[in-house]
């Protein structure tokens, strides 16, 4: 039997105007390369960093968040490697003293978070030679670091999918994978049966360059499988750094582990020490001001609601947590129709997101809590039937206007005349029906109100149908 041990290191770009330490813009949308240049990041000699105190406040905030230690004093060191997309020759990050030590998410463990700056990017796709692109270069790079404490790929990957969240509920990052403004590389060792203690891992292998959720969990399962029958055919792990094919949708060997003191750090010389205990905008009571409520907390208050009677559904929860636009508009709804959350909840993760996904985002402005409220109080009365109720969203989200006015064209006819004609009609029409009926045969009073229904394309009110039934054939 093998447990696998799986610690992630995330980097996370942070969403701010300039870049770490200059003044060239951060823009992740910018599509011409060496746009957001400067000499500072281009690393021309001569030129000085300067922190930029948005950044700082992020990694702080992220720290507070997730309940770590915020550093009194905190410095930057000199990472030293050559690659063509570091122009400096070293990448300017944090050693010693990071930002943030400790605390956890989810119950998993975090070890630090601490800031640096991101790399230029090397376009190797271009016949014999690479161009270099250093937009990226020096925007602020956050990485958070957890305790090797997770045990399956899914852990690694619903633990990851929760920062992301996180960092978005505190506008740290907007962490799309996807434009690689959240990375994630994973360490991952075996080690065999459970008597081994805790402190003796197996070898580590980290796993590099992975850019989605999906490539996270078929590369960790990867690992674990292959690790697995090395050990089984009585070969031994070799700690290395590997990538991730997606094609070929496995690892791959690309260098020996290096150690940290391959990278000769030392302390940046041309950062002062920053003090941030002696500035109030960055203490914890300040900075706790600033942050909302999180993602745990807004799961908590939902499971909260009809505890015990009639929860939330799970999928429900899941989905106005993670979308703050749906969230949003259950959250204001309820608060107008406290007792109707779960209908709610129904119309919002069905309809509204089903006329989101064939129409997209633009009509959601439409539907607003006061609409939505409308259409729940109507439903509720019976007064709109669930195919009125639909329409009544689709035209609302199409067209826009008052709930109460758009909801008129589509309640349930009572109107007892019009419906009189209805049943004249469908009676002529099914002359059998109402004969078995007299008959005796109940079912076919239930075919004649299913004919009638018909006749309103779902308009009418099922109840009332049965009732002029009732009378009509008496
Ligand atoms: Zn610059």
């Amino acid at each position: 039997m093998y447990i696998p041990t799986i610690g992630l290191e995330i980097h996370a770009e942070l969403k701010t105007n300039t870049k770490m330490f200059c003044d060239s813009r951060n823009d992740s949308n910018e599509t011409r390369p060496n746009v957001n240049v400067c000499h500072v990041c281009i690393g021309h000699p001569g030129t000085l960093p300067v922190i930029n105190k948005e950044a700082i406040k992020h990694v702080l905030k992220v720290g507070v968040a997730i309940g770590g230690t915020l550093a009194d004093k905190t410095s930057f060191d000199r990472k030293n490697y050559f690659y063509p997309d570091i122009p400096k020759g070293y990448q300017i990050s944090q050693y010693k003293h990071p930002l943030v030590s400790g605390g956890s998410v989810n119950g998993i463990a975090i070890t630090r978070v601490h800031l640096e700056e991101d790399t230029g990017i090397s376009l190797h796709n271009k016949g014999n030679y690479s161009l270099l692109d250093f937009n990226r270069a020096g925007i602020p790079l956050m990485e958070l670091v957890t305790e090797p404490v997770m045990h399956s790929a899914k852990d690694a990957v619903s633990f990851a999918q929760e920062l992301q969240l996180l960092f978005r509920y505190l506008g740290a990052s907007d962490a799309n994978m996807e434009k690689g403004e959240m990375r994630i590389e994973a360490n991952v060792s075996i080690r065999q049966n459970s008597k081994v203690k805790l402190q003796e891992l197996g070898t580590k292998v980290e796993v590099k360059n992975l850019n989605s959720f999906r490539a996270a969990e078929r590369a960790i399962e990867y690992e674990v499988k292959r690790q697995s029958e090395l050990l089984e055919n009585g070969e031994a792990v070799t700690q290395e750094t590997r990538g991730w094919d997606d094609n070929k949708q496995a690892t791959f060997s690309q260098r020996l582990k290096e150690e940290s003191h391959d990278y000769r750090y030392f302390p940046e010389p041309d950062l002062p020490v920053l003090d941030i205990s002696s500035i109030p905008a960055f203490s914890v009571e300040a900075l706790k001001k600033e942050i909302l409520e999180l993602p745990s907390e807004r799961r908590a208050r939902y499971q909260r609601i009809g505890e015990g009677k009639s929860s939330m559904d799970p999928r429900h929860i899941e989905m106005f947590v993670s979308d703050n636009l749906f969230g949003k508009l259950f959250d204001d709804t309820i608060n107008i129709q406290p007792l109707s959350y779960n209908l709610i909840a129904n119309f919002i993760s069905t309809d509204v997101a089903g006329l989101v996904s064939k129409y997209g985002e633009n009509g959601l402005k439409n539907i607003t809590p006061e609409g939505l409220s409308v259409i729940v109080v109507n439903y509720g009365k019976e007064d709109l039937s669930s195919r009125g109720a639909k329409d009544t969203l689709e035209d609302l989200f199409l067209n826009g206007g008052d709930a109460s006015e758009v909801c008129k064209k589509y309640l349930q006819k009572s109107d007892s005349e019009e419906l009189a004609k209805i049943i004249q009609e469908v009676m002529r029409e099914n002359a059998s029906a109402v004969n078995d009926y007299k008959k005796g045969k109940e079912s076919a009073l239930q075919f004649l109100v299913g004919q009638g229904m018909k006749a309103t394309r779902g308009a009418g009110n099922p109840q009332v149908f049965m009732s002029l039934f009732l009378e009509a054939l008496k």
